[in-house]
């Protein structure tokens, strides 16, 4: 989900996780079954959360700044959101400032009755659709692209809520998931790449849709299967039923949901994303010929992939760096002073493990440098010998408008400095980073098929699937005077 953004300086530019969203279907107690959903999807956003739940006669909606574990825990806040149907929303918002009523799901009354919406993903026309509707008249409540779908359904002629839902997908363009819900019926929606994930759950007789399995796991629901590139999904009357409205285009899942986004345990094509991030780890051994005393991975996020490095290696592996898990990301942001600490809020050296060692540490990805750079210090201040860097993706060169939020060249460290360049940057005694032809490897493919790429991988190619019609600026963006309100609501 992207907000529109006036203020460039004020934005963070590290590459964000964007947004969970979760569905159900006719079932008692469906707000807590969507409040333990979005719980097992936290790790896609922490910045607020929302439920909406709709009871046979009313839609009620809760949304809340912070954890969902902290703002939906106890039977108060969940009887307020009665009813057998609900969806829900988890959000990372990509300004500095954020406001309460960016928080998903929305929720809009249309002339077929009331629709609430929860999306994942960035379009890659919002402003452009919006600055139009505001010439004509329209008045935008939030600084959100989601209000734009919300408010391009509204605006259809079309007399079937779905049929305005078609209406309102043929004129967005970029990755999104969306969980939508009207009276009674649950929708699910995937971009036509399928860029944004979505898959779909069985729980009883009720439909779960949400963005990965793991919140399958939790609430007890069978994986059923993806919702399809392109697909529209709706549950009506207890039964699933599929639309393809879109000209067929081929399947490209984002990479960085097998690379970072998902949760280890989330089931992607067949896989969990654990099993494909060993196997990056291990493609980026076979094309490495360094030897070392141990491998050591930044936790959490190299953990799977150092162990497939060590593993194909025959290298120890060890917990050379210590996570402290009680530091949340909100944490780190509120301060220039605080934010400085960094890594060190989060991370520090196992001296026993580390010391006078010469040590491979194995991350995930590489974006602004930040976190190697201190990582490395770090290790080098307890006392370890030699830190070589070894990276589980290849050179991020490119931004993103998908939904990985890195929207300049400037902020990207591999798109401006060579992988030499990079190494002196982050003071490693050498720096590795896993070819494209090996993370494809990785992925269970002989190698990229040019003709037709089987990922979203525009970060590390520059290969973009769907076009950017948005021009981005400050300027290009009509009606933004509620950007400046910072937190309030
Ligand atoms: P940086 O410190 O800017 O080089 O960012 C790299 C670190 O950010 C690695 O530890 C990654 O695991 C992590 N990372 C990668 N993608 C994302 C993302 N989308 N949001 C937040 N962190 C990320």
């Amino acid at each position: 989900m992207k907000t529109l953004k006036k203020k460039f300086k004020t934005y963070n530019p590290k590459l964000k996780e964007e947004c969970a969203v979760f569905g159900i279907s006719n079932t008692p107690e469906a707000s807590t079954l969507t409040a333990l959903g979005l719980h097992a999807l936290q790790h896609r956003g922490q910045e607020g959360c929302g439920i909406v739940s709709f009871d046979g006669e009313k839609y009620h909606s809760e949304k809340r700044f912070g954890l969902v574990g902290d703002n939906f825990n106890d039977e108060k806040v969940l009887k307020n959101l009665p009813g057998n149907y609900a969806i829900g929303h988890n959000r990372y918002s990509t300004t500095g400032g954020t406001a309460l009523r960016n928080v998903q799901p929305f929720f809009a009354d249309t002339n077929s009755g009331g629709i609430g919406v929860a999306h994942n993903g960035n379009l890659t026309n919002a402003i452009t659709l919006r600055n139009k509707m505001v010439e004509e008249g329209s008045i935008f409540y939030t600084t959100s692209d989601t209000e734009t779908i919300v408010k391009l359904i509204a605006k259809s002629k079309r007399p079937k809520t779905i049929d305005k839902v078609i209406d309102a997908l043929f004129q967005i363009q970029g990755g999104y998931a969306l969980v939508m819900m009207t009276q009674n019926t649950l929708i699910g929606v995937r971009d036509p790449y399928g860029i944004r994930p979505l898959v779909i759950g069985k729980l009883k007789n009720s439909y779960v849709f949400a963005s990965e399995t793991c919140a399958f796991d939790i609430i007890g629901a069978k994986f059923v299967r993806d919702v399809e590139n392109g697909e529209i999904v709706y549950v009506e009357n207890d039964e699933l039923k599929s639309i393809k409205p879109f000209p067929q285009k081929k399947v490209r899942p984002c990479v960085f949901e097998y690379i970072y986004f998902s949760r280890p345990d989330s089931i992607l094509n067949g896989k969990t994303a654990y099993e494909y991030r060993k196997r990056f780890g291990a493609e980026l051994a076979k094309e490495d010929n360094l030897n070392a005393d141990l491998v050591v991975p930044v936790p959490d996020s190299g953990n799977a992939a150092a162990l497939g490095y060590a593993e194909e290696k025959k290298i120890n592996f060890d917990l050379g760096l210590i996570r402290n898990h009680y530091v949340g990301r909100t944490f780190i942001e509120p301060s220039q002073q605080i934010r400085s600490l960094g890594v060190k809020l989060k991370l520090n050296a196992n001296v026993s493990v580390i010391k006078n060692k010469k040590i491979i540490l194995v991350d995930d990805s590489l974006v602004r440098g930040t976190t190697s750079s201190k990582i490395v210090k770090m290790l080098y201040d307890n006392g370890a010998k030699e830190i070589h860097v070894r990276i589980a993706s290849p050179e991020i060169k490119y931004p993103d408008f998908y939904g990985v939020d890195t929207p300049t060249k400037k902020e990207l460290l591999a798109a401006n400095k060579s992988v030499d360049e990079i190494k002196e940057f982050i003071k490693a005694k050498s720096l590795k980073f896993l070819t494209l032809d090996g993370l494809y490897r990785g992925m269970g493919f002989d190698k990229r098929n040019d003709a037709y790429p089987q990922l979203t991988d525009h970060h590390f190619t520059g290969d973009y699937p769907v076009k950017i019609i948005d021009e981005l600026g400050e300027d290009k963006v009509t009606q933004l005077s509620l950007l400046s309100t910072g937190s309030s609501n």
